[in-house]
């Protein structure tokens, strides 16, 4: 279905011609086992403050100790509820924070101990794109100012025809028609301006885009579309992904590998099939069969596994199992122990001791 108040038009054939071009002069995609980005024992801690002296009372451990690869061409998957540490890994990726501990290594340098003036030339391979297409565009400028807002930071733009010909290529790459460049977010609909904000991280030619919870805030329907155009873009464009989200169909759709993430530690990562045909992690397996099935009949006769209570505190997180206190399995061991990721075989990383003792 395509979205109800849209303002595509079909493209003309010159316009066609110029964007096929340009696909084709980018370096093919590269589906090798190359790495491209590398992120060991990522910590980030915040500090909790009190009073007029901000005296620090305690810290939220948001993400604690996550390790992961992501290689070239590929996507890779991070579900969790909200406040897991999703959101903080892609923030501590594009170098937004300050980092407690570990290391983020983006094409074999640790970018988490660049300066400023270091991490300039990176921002134009690393993109982030957000949830709220709504907040994320200014509602002061015209499409073709926020798309050309990157390149004209990187003194890049080049002259008016130049700015003229990446917005129309930016705009019909994204599936939007470039004749209505000089309109304002607010004449675009949610779809669209999800839209534009993929046309805006594209403008700087990146490799590599955090995806955090792109679809979240839009309608089914066009969450589909959007799934569908990040996709095609990969194809075409040879980009890496890691694609934040909490609902795990859209999730599986997009990613080669999934990691899944329980108060700001992973609990499970594997690649995608393997993940949805043998979930491992109490925690995942609840998460799947939460997850809606478009088979109603199936999604009717399936097990349920409800979760009980809500997530805890990061500020005070469960000894042991961080999963202890909502896992049917937990034995005093769980409350005791914390479990590390391992490699049970087939490439598939658990961190439980129930499934590491058998
Ligand atoms: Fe459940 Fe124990 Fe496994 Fe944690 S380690 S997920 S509490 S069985």
């Amino acid at each position: 279905m395509r979205d109800q108040h849209t303002v595509e038009m079909p493209i003309s054939a010159e316009l066609r011609q110029m964007v096929d071009r340009d696909i084709q002069s980018q370096p093919p995609v590269d589906n090798s086992q190359e790495e491209i980005l590398r992120v060991e024992h990522l910590k980030m801690y915040f500090p909790i403050t009190r009073g007029l002296l901000k005296r620090q009372v305690g810290v939220v451990k948001a993400v604690d100790g996550v390790s992961f690869t992501v290689h070239k061409g590929q996507t890779l998957g991070i579900v969790g509820e909200s406040g897991s540490g999703k959101s903080t890994i892609g923030n501590c990726v594009m170098c937004t924070c300050n980092i407690t501990g570990g290391s983020v290594v983006f094409n074999g340098q640790d970018i988490s101990r660049c300066s400023r003036n270091e991490l300039r030339p990176l921002r134009r391979q690393l993109q982030m794109i957000t949830q709220d297409p709504y907040a994320s565009l200014d509602p002061r400028k015209s499409i073709r100012d926020i798309l050309l807002e990157g390149p004209r930071i990187h003194h890049i733009a080049g002259s008016l025809e130049d700015q003229h010909e990446l917005t129309a290529r930016l705009m019909t790459l994204v599936g939007l028609n470039p004749e209505f460049s000089n309109r304002y977010p607010h004449e675009f609909s949610g779809g669209q301006r999800q839209r534009i904000s993929i046309a805006r991280a594209l403008a700087l030619n990146p490799s590599f885009i955090v995806c955090d919870e792109i679809v979240s805030a839009l309608d089914v329907s066009i969450q589909a579309q959007i799934v569908g155009l990040m996709q095609s873009l990969q194809e075409k464009l040879g980009l890496t992904y890691i694609f934040i989200g909490h609902d795990l169909s859209v999730v599986r759709h997009i990613s080669n590998q999934v990691a899944v993430l329980y108060l700001g530690k992973l609990m499970e990562l594997t690649s995608s099939d393997e993940l949805y045909a043998h979930p491992l992690h109490p925690y995942t397996q609840a998460l799947i069969s939460a997850a809606p099935i478009p088979n109603p009949a199936a999604d009717q006769a399936r097990e349920r596994i409800l979760l009980k209570g809500e997530i805890p505190s990061p500020i005070n997180p469960p000894a042991g199992c961080r999963f202890c206190t909502r896992c049917k399995y937990a034995s005093q061991r769980c409350r005791e122990e914390e479990p590390q990721l391992r490699d049970v075989g087939n490439a598939h990383l658990a961190a439980c001791h129930r499934v590491t003792e058998e």
